[in-house]
C-alpha cells in the first residue's frame, strides 16, 4: 500500500471483505471449533480454532494496521497477552517495569519471579539514572506503559526502546490508555505493542480480550506459535464483536478526549482539588513531551481531593452519575480509588512509591455530556465542604 490509511477508513473497512463464500459486508461469526479438510495430507488455511480462527485474524489485521504492525495474536484477556509477550523469553530473564505499571502487570511478574521463572526490575522510568542502571543488569525485555495509570506520568518511548535495543533488549509498550488512535509504540522503535481490547478498542464494556502486535514478521509467528501452544487465544465471538466495537474507536476517542480536556480545567481550578494529572494541561511536567510523541491527551486523568481518605469517601459516596468501578476506555464515565481498586495487589511501600494515595482518584472519562458529568463532579465536591 503506497500512503497509510487512516484509523477512521482502517476500522470502517475492516473485514468488509472478509466472507469470500457469501460476500456479506459484515464478516460472519465463525464459531466452529474445527474446519474440514479436502484431504488428509493437505492442511486447510483454518484447521482448528484454538491455533487459527478467521474472526481473530479479521481483528489482529485491524490492529495491526492501526499499529504498524505486521502482525500479531488476538489472546483472551490483556493479561493473557502479558503473559504470552513473557513466553518469548528465556527462564530466569530480566524484564525492567515501570514501578507504576498496571496493576496486574505488577502481580504477574511478581508471582513469576517468586517462582524463579524470571526477575523483575521495577524502576521509575523516568529517572534516567535508574533507567540505565536497570539496562546495566541486562534485561531481556524493557516493559514501557505511557501514559502510566494512574498518574499519568509520561516517558519518552523512542529514547527508551533506543537504549533498550543498545542494551540488547526487546521493548514492549502497553498502549491501552493512549489506543493507537493517539500513540504508535512501535513507530517509535517498540517490537511489541500489548493491548487489553476489553477497554477502550472494545469501547462497550461487555466482554475481555487482549492483543499483542509484533513489528517484525519473524516475532509473530513466534506469538502464533506461543498463543496456540498455551491456550491463549481470544474466542471468536469476542474477536468478531471487537472488531463491531472499534468501528467507532476514533469517534470515541475524540469525544472522550475533548470532554476529558472539560473536566481537567474544571477540577484544576476547583477548591476541593489537590492536584490534577492530565497531560492535555499545562501543569503536567510531561506536556511537551506528550504533544511530541502522542497526538491527544486522551480520555483518562486523575486527581487528589482535598481533605484525605474521608473526604475522599464523601465525595465518592455522593456521586450519582459517574459509576465507582474498576475498568476504563468504555463509553461510561468510571472513578476508580486505585489504592484499594486497581492497585491493591501493590504492598502500600510500593504504592507509596509510586504515588498512589488514598485520596487519589482516576476517572476514565466516557461518552456523557461534560455539563452533566461537571454537575456530578460539583456534587461530590459539595458533600465533602
Ligand atoms: C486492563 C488493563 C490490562 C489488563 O487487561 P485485561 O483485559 O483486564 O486482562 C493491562 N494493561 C492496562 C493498561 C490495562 O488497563
Amino acid at each position: 500500500m503506497s500512503r497509510p490509511r487512516k484509523p477512521a477508513t482502517i476500522v470502517a473497512s475492516a473485514g468488509t471483505r472478509g466472507d469470500p463464500g457469501r460476500h456479506s459486508l459484515t464478516p460472519p461469526l465463525w464459531s466452529s471449533d474445527t474446519f474440514r479438510w479436502d484431504d488428509a495430507d493437505s492442511k486447510p488455511a483454518y484447521d482448528y480454532s484454538r491455533t487459527v480462527n478467521p474472526n481473530r485474524d479479521l481483528l489482529a489485521d485491524a490492529l495491526a494496521e492501526l499499529e504498524g504492525a505486521a502482525g500479531g495474536a488476538i489472546t483472551n484477556s490483556g493479561q493473557a497477552a502479558a503473559l504470552l509477550a513473557l513466553l518469548l523469553l528465556p527462564a530466569g530473564a530480566r524484564v525492567v517495569a515501570p514501578h507504576d505499571c498496571y496493576g496486574g502487570t505488577y502481580r504477574l511478574l511478581q508471582g513469576l519471579e517468586a517462582q524463579g521463572k524470571l526477575e523483575a526490575i521495577f524502576v521509575d522510568q523516568g529517572d534516567d539514572a535508574a533507567f540505565a542502571a536497570a539496562l546495566e543488569r541486562e534485561p531481556a525485555l524493557v516493559w514501557l506503559e505511557t501514559p502510566s495509570n494512574p498518574l499519568l506520568r509520561i516517558v519518552d518511548i523512542a529514547d527508551r526502546a533506543a537504549r533498550a535495543k543498545a542494551a540488547g533488549a526487546l521493548t514492549i509498550a502497553d498502549n491501552t490508555l493512549p489506543t493507537p488512535c493517539r500513540q504508535r509504540p512501535l513507530a517509535l522503535g517498540c517490537d511489541l505493542v500489548l493491548h487489553s481490547t476489553t477497554k477502550a478498542l472494545n469501547g462497550h464494556a461487555d466482554l475481555f480480550g487482549g492483543a499483542l502486535l509484533a513489528k517484525d514478521a519473524e516475532l509473530v509467528e513466534k506469538l502464533h506459535w506461543w498463543a496456540n501452544a498455551a491456550g491463549l487465544s481470544g474466542s471468536a465471538h469476542d474477536a468478531w464483536q471487537t472488531l463491531r466495537g472499534l468501528r467507532t474507536l476514533p469517534l470515541r476517542v475524540d469525544r472522550q478526549e475533548a470532554t476529558a480536556r472539560a473536566l481537567a480545567a474544571w477540577l484544576e481550578g476547583h477548591a476541593g482539588v489537590r492536584e490534577v494529572h492530565y497531560p492535555g494541561l499545562d501543569s503536567h511536567p510531561d506536556k511537551a513531551l506528550a504533544e511530541r510523541q502522542q497526538s491527544g491527551p486522551g480520555f483518562m486523568l486523575s486527581f487528589r481531593v482535598n481533605g484525605g481518605d474521608d473526604a475522599t469517601a464523601a465525595f465518592l459516596k455522593s456521586l450519582e452519575l459517574i459509576t465507582l468501578a474498576s475498568s476504563l476506555g468504555g463509553f461510561a464515565t468510571l472513578i476508580c480509588k486505585p489504592a484499594t481498586m486497581t492497585h491493591r495487589g501493590m504492598p502500600p511501600e510500593a504504592q507509596a512509591e509510586a504515588g498512589i494515595h488514598g485520596d487519589l482518584l482516576r476517572l476514565s472519562v466516557g461518552l456523557e455530556e461534560a455539563e452533566d458529568l461537571i454537575a456530578d463532579l460539583g456534587r461530590g465536591f459539595s458533600a465533602v465542604s
